[in-house]
This record gives structure tokens, C-alpha cells and sequence, in this order.
């Protein structure tokens, strides 16, 4: 059986915990791969090798560093389908879905080719008498990445792209769900000419977790997955004197007003709630259209999309979506099913009765569909992260305002409107970090930063844009003194601009 190995100091490197994580390929429900566990012991190994490449690669001019990256966009350009072939392989995502995560990762990667002017300090001339002052960011030393298993490509890239740009050298611990992509984006860095132990690679559980959030030459950690891990994460994390940001789950809501064109709206909703089988951080699982008009509509529409919606392998290029990552998801997807029946909500369609011929032991669910979802049920509380659509009711902009709002999530949301004004609002007035009109997957672009409000995200700092330089760097501010003729006698107060 192939066996993943960690990536520490530019080449593979074999652990000896004896402890495996399965990889199965979710079309087939096969075990693929199996992949090293590290431990405690092995984390340090890659963190040393990382403290070792940190010094020099600070000292690499910025300019030659984005050299680095641009070469690095290249490379992953040339082997764009591969890549993508092997991510869908192990998530089980389509694999044009799967070129998009790579895409996107690769869109902070461009961000990165930019950090010689994103790391330009602040200058002040003549603060007082022949006093000049001056800022510069600097590197914090290694920085951590622990990633999740939905978007092996992307998550990655937004973090290590940022920290390796900005000086700092990284470890990578990815979901050892699919491992295989963040290795090879490891080798392509190294390909690219990042120096040995600029970026590593190890593979673990929370055994790895632990031993990075408790190492003291790690000096920031970047945590991306569900809110209890993130909550621990950023506990731990902040408790051993780190900097962290740490993004947890979601449960985003598409609002409709009555106004929206419908047909338009009711197809995002479908890419938004069902493409990546709702494996998205930034999927629109729960649907609130305002009045009972809208919402018979919405439903009828929903209702005729899902009778065309094509399941099927990852390789297969008419599919929408694929089968969703584990055995044990599904189970969780589908215990979520039944509990939204037992709570009371209307199971208008349901996919757990779903089988793809010749793949009958693949991690295969069907597209479900729930109405009359109200605020209190535990299915509408927490997040499902599968195939399900939830039908939420509102008679009012007020109270349609307020699901999302006083959610324990508050990562992305959408409203569907022709009205300007209560799109304004709306986007004022709501209580999440990221907000689309008239889309339906606002994720941010790689200039602009990504983060959640409320329980989807604990720390101060977004990912990526100019917070990720932020969040890895450390600002320096010097006061310089050059004064003509002599200097005045010492002063015992402190000194002012006066
Ligand atoms: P997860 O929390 O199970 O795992 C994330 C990472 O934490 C993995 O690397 C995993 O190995 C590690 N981990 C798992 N259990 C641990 C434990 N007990 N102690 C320490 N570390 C542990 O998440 P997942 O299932 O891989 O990913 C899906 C989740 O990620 C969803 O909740 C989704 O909403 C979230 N997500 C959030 C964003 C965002 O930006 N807010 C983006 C993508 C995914």
C-alpha cells in the first residue's frame, strides 16, 4: 500500500511512530494510501529544520523571495491537472471544483509576488529636531499552519504563501484526510528554489497539534477547521504565548427578498448549498426567503433543479458533485437528516436512499431538502457540511435580518435583492464577516482578507491580503536622532514634541 510520508528539510522523510491514518478514495470507498502519524519527537525535527532555514531566508532580499513565488505560480500552472486529478482523488470533489481550490490558493500566491511592496514601512521626516522616524515589519521566525481537510489546496497556500513571502520559514500540518496535494505544493516550493526547510510537512493528529502548539520556537500558528478544534487551538495556542488566528465552522444563509429575480437566485443557491456536496466553509446551506410567496417559488424552483442535478464520480465531467469525504461523514450527514425529521421540519427530498451504480460502497449522498427549518431546531444550529438544504420562512427584511445575525456562526451570508437601499442595509446592519449581494459565495479576493465573525473565527486577524502580512510580521519602529551642533543637557522627563 502507498504510504505518505512527512516532508522535512526539502526531501520525504520517513516517521517511526507506527501510527497510520487510512486515505480512501470516496468514489469507491477503497483505501488508497495509508499516512504517517508524527510524533512529538518528529514535529521538533521539522521545526528545527524550519529554525535553521529561518535566519538566512529573513535575510533573502523581498524581491528575491516573491522570485520565489512567481516561479512557484508557474510551476503550479504546469501541473494544474494533475494536481487536481490527485486532490479529487482523495476529497472527492469534480474535478473542476478541485482546480478551483488550486486556483484560489494560487491567487494569495500572486498576492505574494507583490510583498516587496506590501512590506514598504512607514517613514516620518522631521518628527522633531533632526528626528526622523521610521517603521519596518520583520519576520516573526516559524510560523505553523494546521489546515482541514475541505480545501487541501487553497488553505495551505493562503497561509504558507503569506508567512514564506514575508521571511518567516513554516510547518504544514495538513488534514490527514487528503494529504497527497500538500506534500506536492511542498516539493513544487522547493522546485521553485525556496531553500531546504523553508517549508515542511507533517502529517499527524492531535498529537502533531499538540506538539506545535506547544513548541516554543513556533512563534505564530494559523488553524483553519471545525470551531471546538478551533476554540482549543486558539486556547492552547495564545496560553503558550502565540500568535494565532484559528476560523472555524459556518452556517451561511442566502436570503431572498421578494424583489430578487428568482430564477437567478434559486440556481446560485443550488451551486452555493450542493456543489462540493456542501463541503464549503462558504456554502449556503440554509435558504430564508421573505414571504410566503417567495418561498412557495423558491421551493417549486429548487424543487426543478434537483430533478436535473447530476451525482457522480469525481472524474466524471457532467457531475455537480461527488461523493463526500468519509464513511464516517456520511453517517454524520445522515444522522443530521433524521434528526431535522424528528425536530418537526419538513424532509421535502431526501438523498440518504442514494446509490451510484458501480460505486455502491463510495461515500455517495444524495441531495436533500428540508422546509419549514425554524431557529431552536439543533439541525439549523449546527453545521451539517453535506448535501442538505434547509428552507428557513420569514415574513419580514427584520426578521430575515436576524437569523443569520444571532447565529453562533457568522462566517458568510447572502442576500438576493433588486433593492439597493436594503441591500445597503442589510450589509450594514448583519452580524457576519462576509457579505454577498447577488452572490452567492462571497469569499474574498486574495487582496482582501478572509475571516468569520463569532464562533466561525477566534483571534483578532484574518487570513490573507494585507492582515496575513500583518498577522506574520512584527512591526519595529525606530526613533533616529541626528542633531546639528550640541546636545542638550539629559532629560529626565519624558520626552515630548513639545
Ligand atoms: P477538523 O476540525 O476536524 O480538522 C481540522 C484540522 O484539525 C485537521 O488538520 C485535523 O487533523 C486537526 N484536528 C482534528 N481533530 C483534532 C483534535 N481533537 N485536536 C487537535 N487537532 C485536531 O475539520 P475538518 O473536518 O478537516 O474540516 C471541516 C471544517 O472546517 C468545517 O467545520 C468547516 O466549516 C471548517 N472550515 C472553515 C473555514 C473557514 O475559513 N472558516 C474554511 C474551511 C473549512
Amino acid at each position: 500500500m502507498r504510504e505518505i510520508t512527512h516532508f522535512i528539510d526539502g526531501a520525504a522523510f520517513t516517521g517511526a511512530s507506527g501510527r497510520y491514518g487510512d486515505v480512501f478514495n470516496p468514489n469507491t470507498g477503497e483505501v488508497q494510501a495509508r499516512v504517517q502519524l508524527a510524533t512529538a519527537d518528529e514535529v521538533d525535527r521539522a521545526v528545527q529544520s524550519a529554525v535553521r532555514a529561518q535566519q538566512s531566508w529573513a535575510l533573502v532580499n523581498p524581491q528575491r523571495r516573491a522570485r520565489v513565488m512567481f516561479e512557484f505560480k508557474r510551476l503550479i500552472e504546469r501541473d494544474m491537472d494533475a494536481l487536481a486529478e490527485l486532490l479529487s482523488s482523495e476529497h472527492g470533489k469534480v474535478i473542476a471544483d478541485s482546480k478551483g481550490d488550486i486556483q484560489r490558493g494560487l491567487e494569495v500566491i500572486e498576492f505574494a509576488c507583490g510583498i516587496p511592496h506590501a512590506l514598504k514601512g512607514e517613514y516620518t521626516e522631521g518628527a522633531g529636531p533632526g528626528i526622523d522616524v521610521y517603521s519596518m515589519r520583520q519576520p516573526l521566525g516559524v510560523a505553523a499552519g494546521i489546515t482541514p481537510f475541505n480545501f487541501p489546496g487553497m488553505i495551505p497556500m493562503w497561509m504558507f504563501g503569506i508567512a514564506i513571502a514575508t521571511g518567516n520559514t513554516f510547518i504544514l500540518k495538513p488534514s490527514e484526510k487528503d494529504p497527497t496535494v500538500p506534500v506536492k505544493l511542498a516539493e513544487l516550493m522547493m522546485e521553485a528554489g525556496a531553500p531546504e526547510g523553508v517549508l515542511n510537512v507533517i502529517h499527524g493528529d492531535k498529537v502533531a497539534v499538540d506538539a506545535i502548539l506547544d513548541h516554543p520556537d513556533i512563534k505564530a500558528v494559523s488553524f483553519v477547521g471545525s470551531s471546538d478544534i478551533a476554540h482549543y487551538v486558539y486556547s492552547r495556542g495564545t496560553a503558550a504565548g502565540k500568535r494565532v488566528q484559528a476560523m472555524g465552522g459556518a452556517k451561511n444563509h442566502g436570503i431572498i427578498l421578494p424583489d430578487a429575480d428568482l430564477e437567478q437566485a434559486t440556481k446560485d443557491i443550488i451551486g452555493a448549498a450542493y456543489g462540493s456536496a456542501g463541503e464549503r466553509c462558504m456554502a449556503l446551506p440554509v435558504v430564508v426567503p421573505v414571504g410566503k410567496k417567495t418561498a412557495d417559488e423558491v421551493r417549486e424552483r429548487v424543487l426543478a433543479e434537483l430533478e436535473t442535478l447530476k451525482v457522480g464520480i469525481s472524474t466524471d465531467a457532467a457531475a455537480q458533485y461527488g461523493p463526500v469525504v468519509s464513511a464516517a461523514h456520511k453517517q454524520k450527514i445522515s444522522d443530521y437528516i433524521q434528526m431535522g425529521v424528528d425536530e418537526g421540519a419538513e424532509l421535502v427530498v431526501d438523498g440518504r436512499g442514494f446509490q451510484l451504480q458501480g460505486y455502491e460502497k463510495g461515500f455517495f449522498i444524495g441531495p436533500s431538502l428540508f422546509d419549514g427549518v425554524k431557529k431552536g431546531m439543533k439541525t439549523y444550529n449546527e453545521e451539517i457540511f453535506g448535501p442538505v438544504l434547509q428552507i428557513a420562512r420569514t415574513e419580514t427584511f427584520e426578521e430575515a435580518l436576524d437569523l443569520p445575525s444571532s447565529h453562533q456562526y457568522g462566517n458568510g451570508v447572502a442576500i438576493f435583492t433588486r433593492n439597493g437601499r436594503a441591500a445597503r442595509e442589510f450589509a450594514a446592519r448583519v452580524q457576519v464577516g462576509m457579505v454577498g449581494i447577488n452572490v452567492p459565495i462571497p469569499v474574498p479576493v486574495a487582496y482582501h482578507t478572509f475571516g468569520g465573525w463569532k464562533r466561525s473565527a477566534f483571534g483578532d486577524v484574518n487570513q490573507h491580503g494585507m492582515e496575513g502580512v500583518r498577522f506574520y510580521t512584527k512591526t519595529k519602529t525606530i526613533t533616529a536622532r541626528w542633531p546639528e551642533g550640541a546636545v542638550e543637557d539629559s532629560a529626565f522627563v519624558i520626552p515630548t514634541m513639545q
